[in-house]
Order: structure tokens, then C-alpha cells, then sequence
């Protein structure tokens, strides 16, 4: 088996995260993102899902994140992170060479047994989404029936969730628990700064996503967008902010408070793409492998599933090809192009 490295594609970047989302169907219903009632066929095995991981670390991944839909939904996830604890520990597998397992969930499951269950088969970071920290918006948000109501019994539930992650070991002040909000003008924008103090309470960094034309449900359009320097101004006038820069290979642009109260970052990939640097390789729960996260289709690895050889020359040849800066290319004057949607690609 080849271990030429380091791979690069044609635009000279390197494979550094791989994606794999578990499942493509949710317990919310963002209207932004618009989850899939039911499962893809063909889901992957534990074993064709291994197979992908240790593929994805020998051409040089060294983050794995577990992405949905609602990851927390899958019975595979448990038996997934354990597998790849035990590889992570035999220095002959390329898993050992992965430096971090991440989870990004909606954090409505995240119950005290389960944040402890998580710590204990090996995940070392948690990133939990959530748009609002009013109950209003946030049911909007999450698209809840019920208004408000419904919407404080899901921040509650979050909060729960993210007191669980802290108690079971998942520490902010390390970046081991993120807080993931995708901002809509008009829509929650009037939320960044109750999220803002939401996440300095915690000690975690909020991250700002700013809403991306990803899918084709969403009704997308540049007017919903607001940009991420708005964003950071708003903040910046309550809690004065100072520029930390956005890492290679990394989404978010990032700041810390002069107050010393922890950071924020924001992954402004409208306003400032980042495609130049891009790093990661996306899996789909039942194997289609996507190298953008604007893309229409994926490529099938499941023909090549049946052994790694095969699997390893796909997702090689796969990357190599690759030359997507879509993000850099978007023109929103264009008519609309065809997307694969958020959920089923695990963002
Ligand atoms: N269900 C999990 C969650 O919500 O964290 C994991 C999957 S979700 C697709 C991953 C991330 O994508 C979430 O933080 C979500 O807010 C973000 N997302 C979904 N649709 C988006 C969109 N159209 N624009 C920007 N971010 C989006
Ligand atoms: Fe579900 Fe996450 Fe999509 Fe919301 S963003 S519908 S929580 S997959």
C-alpha cells in the first residue's frame, strides 16, 4: 500500500479533516438547512466507515469530525468512536497519527450519560449548534411548532446538554466545547448578543457562521446574509474584541475580548472565502465523497469499498482531481446552481 505523502490537489492543498456524517436525518428542522425525513440507502457499516477513516489519515487527515443530520440520532456513533479509540492506540494504524475526534450535534440528546458515554470511547471535542438563546427565535430558528414556549424548552435542553459535555470532561477553556450559531439578518440577528453572553458565561467560543447557499430547500438569497464584519462590529461595541486571525486550513476568523472573557470566531464563507486553504473531505452517511460543500454531486466510494487498495486509490485519484473554490466563484447574481443539501453533506 502507498504511503507517498503529502497528497495535495490541483490547487496545491492538502487533505487535513475529514467529515463523515453518521446519518442525514434530524430530530430539528432548521428551515436554513431543511434535514431529510428519511435515511439514504446503503448506509455505511462500522466497518466500511473505519475503512474511510483509516484511508482518509493515511492521505494525511488529522481531524475527524462526526457530522449529521443529528449525529446523536445513530446507534453507529458509540460503536464508531470506540473502534477508532482502539486504532488511535496501535501506532502501526494511520488512525494513530489523528489528532483530534470532533462532534458537531445539535446538542438536544446530550444527556448526562450520554456527554459521559462520548468522553468515554474517545471523542475530544464537542461543537453544539444553536441560533438563539431567546425562545422565540429560537424556535424559528430550529423550526419549532409551539413559538416560544417550545423554543425556551429547546435552549433549556441545550444548556443542559452543554452543562453535561462540561461535567463529563469536554472543557471550553481547552476548545473542547464550541458553540456553533448560524446568523440570519432579520431572522436572529437581534440574537448575537444574548449568544455572545451565553457563551462567556460558559468560557466557550461562540462561533458566528454566516447563512450559506447551501441545498436547494432553503430559498437561499445574499439578502438573508449578514456579513461576518457586521457581525464582529456589534460584538465589538459591547465587548471590545482584538484580532487573533484565522489559522491555515482553519474556517473561522477569530477574536478574542479585551476583557479577557475566552474568544469568538466567525466563518464568514460569503463575505471572505476561504477556499485557498480548504482542507477537508467530505463523507456522506452512505458513502458519496465530496470535496465542496457547494457541490451538486459526490463520487460513489462504495464500488471501492471492498478493499482499502481500491478505497485508498478512489479517494486518492479524488482528491488529486479536485479544484473547487466555489465560494471564491459564487456569483449571486447567476441563477441559482444545484446544491446537494446541508444535512445529508454534515456542513
Ligand atoms: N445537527 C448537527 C448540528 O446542527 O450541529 C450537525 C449537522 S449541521 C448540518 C452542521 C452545522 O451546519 C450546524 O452548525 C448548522 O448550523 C450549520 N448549517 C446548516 N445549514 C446551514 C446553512 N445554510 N448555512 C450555514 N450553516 C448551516
Ligand atoms: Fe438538524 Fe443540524 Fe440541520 Fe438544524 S442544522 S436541521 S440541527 S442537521
Amino acid at each position: 500500500m502507498s504511503t507517498s505523502l503529502p497528497l495535495t490537489d490541483r490547487l496545491n492543498r492538502p487533505i487535513g479533516v475529514l467529515r463523515l456524517s453518521l446519518t442525514a436525518r434530524c430530530n430539528l428542522a432548521c428551515p436554513y438547512c431543511c434535514p431529510d425525513v428519511e435515511e439514504p440507502p446503503g448506509l455505511l457499516t462500522l466497518e466500511q466507515q473505519m475503512r474511510v477513516i483509516r484511508v482518509a489519515t493515511r492521505l494525511g487527515a488529522q481531524t475527524l469530525r462526526l457530522t449529521g443530520g443529528e449525529p446523536l440520532l445513530s446507534r453507529r456513533l458509540l460503536p464508531l468512536l470506540e473502534a477508532v479509540a482502539q486504532a488511535r492506540r496501535d501506532r502501526s494504524d494511520p488512525m494513530a497519527g489523528l489528532q483530534a475526534v470532533a462532534l458537531t450535534s445539535n446538542g438536544v440528546l446530550l444527556s448526562e450519560p450520554m456527554a459521559r458515554a462520548l468522553r468515554a470511547a474517545g471523542l475530544d471535542r464537542i461543537t453544539i449548534s444553536l441560533d438563539a438563546a431567546e425562545g422565540g427565535a429560537a424556535a424559528r430558528m430550529a423550526g419549532l411548532q409551539g413559538g416560544a414556549v417550545a423554543g425556551e424548552r429547546l435552549v433549556r435542553q441545550v444548556q443542559d446538554g452543554i452543562a453535561a459535555a462540561c461535567a463529563a470532561g469536554f472543557d471550553p477553556s481547552r476548545g473542547g466545547l464550541k458553540l456553533n450559531a448560524v446568523i440570519q439578518r432579520g431572522i436572529n440577528d437581534d440574537q448575537l448578543l444574548p449568544l455572545a453572553a451565553l457563551a462567556r458565561q460558559q468560557g466557550m467560543e461562540l462561533r458566528l457562521i454566516e447563512y450559506m447557499d447551501v441545498g436547494n430547500r432553503n430559498q437561499w438569497t445574499l439578502d438573508q446574509v449578514l456579513p461576518a464584519a457586521q457581525m464582529v462590529e456589534r460584538i465589538h461595541a459591547r465587548w471590545p474584541l482584538e484580532p487573533l486571525g484565522r489559522p491555515r486550513g482553519g474556517t473561522a476568523r477569530r477574536w478574542r475580548y479585551g476583557d479577557g472573557a475566552g474568544s469568538i470566531g466567525v466563518i464568514a464563507s460569503i463575505s471572505e472565502p476561504f477556499c485557498g486553504d480548504c482542507n477537508r473531505l467530505r463523507v456522506t452517511a452512505d458513502g458519496q465523497a465530496f470535496t465542496c460543500l457547494f457541490s451538486a454531486e459526490g463520487t460513489d466510494l462504495k464500488p471501492a469499498l471492498a478493499s482499502e487498495l481500491q478505497l485508498e486509490q478512489a479517494m486518492r485519484q479524488l482528491w488529486q482531481r479536485r479544484q473547487d473554490r466555489y465560494s471564491e466563484e459564487r456569483d449571486p447574481a447567476a441563477a441559482a446552481s444545484t446544491h446537494a443539501e446541508m444535512a445529508y453533506l454534515g456542513g
